[in-house]
């Protein structure tokens, strides 16, 4: 079985493999018994190894050694308050941060977007990378969700697992790229509420995204 420091190290590169990250941007964790791994900051994920990855405990401490990304703040935040969160994804991708440098929340213009646990996915105000205010921002967007924009930045994406995680992010930046589409043409029509609610019904019993759909009724 893969150790946690493998999982991780494997899911950043999945992140880059495909195109959600680059570069040193973005940073990924799982919880553990004793805290939580968190990728190292400002490494690019070609240069990590299993053993880079950093243990922190919910106090924000760690070994020498790495040291843990500048957003340790955000992943350790939401593992103290979201307790059915096994996985924090952190990301620059292309469609999601041009829909947060407008600094607009997805509204539900497709049924997908449930995947992140609501009828939208709000953009968190703006903060500066690595500050408590920006934790403070993001935990509140995330409320009763699994994904959020943060402006002027990028997205995060909250899973029970990595393997979880690295979907919602995927399928989150789908998203943002068919709404910046659509956009383009026109304005796109809007799911009503009851549609919404019908949507998470249907996800109930609909195979890896049967779990969203409880957290939208939480
Ligand atoms: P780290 O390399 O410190 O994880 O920072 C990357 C990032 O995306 C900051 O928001
Ligand atoms: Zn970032």
């Amino acid at each position: 079985m893969l150790s946690q420091r493998e999982n991780l190290l494997n899911t950043s590169r999945k992140l880059v493999e495909l195109g959600l990250n680059r570069g040193t941007s973005g940073n990924a964790s799982v919880r553990s018994d004793k805290g939580f791994f968190i990728t190292p900051s400002g490494m690019e994920v070609d240069a990590m190894t299993p053993h880079d990855m950093v243990l922190m405990d919910m106090a924000g401490k760690h070994k020498a050694g790495c040291e843990p990304s500048s957003e340790w703040r955000f992943h350790r935040d939401i593992y103290q308050a979201r307790p059915e969160v096994g996985a924090v994804i952190h990301v620059h991708s292309t469609f999601a941060t041009s829909l947060a440098c407008l600094r607009r929340d997805i509204p539900p213009f497709h049924y997908m977007i449930a995947v992140a646990g609501g009828s939208d996915i709000r953009c968190a105000p703006y903060a500066l990378f690595g500050s408590q205010a920006l934790s403070d921002a993001a935990l509140q967007a995330l409320q009763g969700r699994r994904a959020c924009l943060l402006a002027n930045h990028g997205m995060i994406a909250l899973g029970a697992t990595l393997k979880q995680a690295l979907d919602i992010a995927h399928e989150v930046e789908t998203l943002c790229e068919q709404y910046w589409r659509a956009l383009q043409v026109g304005e796109p029509v809007l799911l009503t509420e009851a549609e919404m609610a019908e949507v998470f019904e249907q996800f109930k019993g609909y195979g890896a995204w049967a779990e969203p759909s409880q957290a939208a009724s939480a």
